[in-house]
């Protein structure tokens, strides 16, 4: 479409046309970016980071991928293999991404925040801190970390409340109770960190369970696949990843369970001003509770379009958002895709994305 004739159905004040707009320059965004690139769409990746790499550039300083790197590969270009011990670290998957995105020459305008996706005539409008660009379908890729979830919880505790997004590593907490909150892999992956550090309590909701020690990113990515066949050829759901455990046992994680230093409580009922309280009258002393407790898509530059939601989540028909077909939903979970969240699940979805994306285009001409 023309940026005539999308300043003719009223989008003055437009900055830049793209057909299309990928919201989010992470691994999904890059993702989008390499399948649109082969498709031949005009497209521009808007990413409110200034530097390359997505979520992987905040994590905890051990954080480390659960996969080798021949496992944890965007499309086109495999991972170069770590040289370190162990699996790779965030900083290798940085490194990756932000040399994939040079090797691709994806156009990415970085700093870039998105406020607002609505609809303008025939097209979508998007609106940034900075201005507005006019496109014919949006591919919104904005990732999970920038909305951090923590459970209301009654009571006056006094010390510090943290979430896994505030965490970066064991020493500022050397000598001090902490109470981990969580039974997935942030809780389990940073109760591990601070063992033999802190004077740990890990609180559980239920019992941990943990996948099978050698399940690995591949492994994952297969069963999410086998998944998606069962319930498209109308099979009975083999309920995916979750049907095998919540936690990856990482090798530090494997340590120190097998070392029983993860013993984790049940929740606690309340929090009192010093520490969290049992039901059974117990109670623990914290100077800090560090809630690993999750997070939710970060869609709220998506409100202006008054998509009604199912538990959280955006119906979509694969990546596409039913009630809105010129957008598309990438790398939020397996609601959009098989491993979708995942460096090697994401190019599949991608690329049945912009399949979809440029079939839609080529009809409407
Ligand atoms: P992100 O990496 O979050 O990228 C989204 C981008 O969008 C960011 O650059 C952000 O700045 C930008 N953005 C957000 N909102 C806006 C906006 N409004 N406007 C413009 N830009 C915006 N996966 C694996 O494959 N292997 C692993 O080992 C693994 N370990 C993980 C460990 C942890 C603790 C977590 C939380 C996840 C892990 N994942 C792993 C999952 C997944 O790889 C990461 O969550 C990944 O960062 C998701 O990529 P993404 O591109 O979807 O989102």
């Amino acid at each position: 479409m023309a940026a005539e004739t999308l300043a003719s159905e009223g989008l003055g004040g437009v900055t830049g046309t793209a057909r299309v707009v990928v919201v989010g320059g992470g691994q999904a965004g890059l993702a989008a970016g390499y399948h649109l690139r082969r498709a031949g769409l005009d497209f521009v990746i808007l990413d409110a980071q200034a530097e390359p790499g997505g979520a992987w550039t905040h994590g905890w300083d051990s954080l480390r991928l659960f996969s080798p790197a021949r496992h944890s590969s965007l499309p086109g270009w495999p991972m170069p293999p770590y040289q370190g011990p162990g699996y790779p670290t965030a900083g290798h998957v940085v490194d990756y991404l932000a040399a994939y995105e040079k090797r691709y020459e994806l156009p990415i305008l970085r700093s870039e925040t998105v406020t607002a996706v609505s609809r303008a005539g025939t097209g979508l409008r998007v609106s940034t801190d900075t201005g507005t660009w006019a496109a014919e379908a949006v591919i919104s890729a904005t990732g999970t970390w920038w909305r951090p979830f923590l459970p209301l919880m009654p009571g006056g505790f006094t010390g510090r409340r943290l979430h896994t997004v505030d965490y970066r590593s064991p020493k500022e907490f050397a000598g001090q109770d902490v109470v981990v909150v969580g039974g997935g892999n942030s809780g389990a992956q940073i109760a591990a960190d601070l063992v033999g550090v802190a004077n740990l309590t890990w609180v559980t909701r239920r019992p941990p369970r943990y996948l099978p020690d050698d399940i690995d990113g591949k492994a994952l990515f297969d069963v999410a696949t086998r998944r998606r066949q069962a319930i498209e050829t109308g099979r009975p759901d083999t309920a995916g990843v979750a049907g095998l455990g919540d936690i990856v046992a990482v090798p530090p994680v494997r340590e120190t369970r097998d070392a029983g230093l993860l013993d984790p409580r049940p929740m606690f009922a309340r929090l009192d001003s010093d520490g969290p309280a049992w039901t059974d009258g117990s109670g623990c002393r914290a100077d800090a509770i560090i809630w690993c407790t999750g997070f939710r898509p970060a869609l709220g530059h998506l409100a202006p379009l008054r998509l009604r939601t199912t538990h959280g989540r955006i119906p979509t028909a694969g990546t596409r958002v039913v009630a809105e077909p010129r957008l598309h939903l990438l790398g939020y979970g397996d609601w959009t895709g098989p491993a979708s969240a995942t460096l090697i699940g994401v190019g599949m979805t991608a690329r049945a994305a912009v399949a979809d994306i440029k079939a839609t285009l080529d009809i409407g001409g």
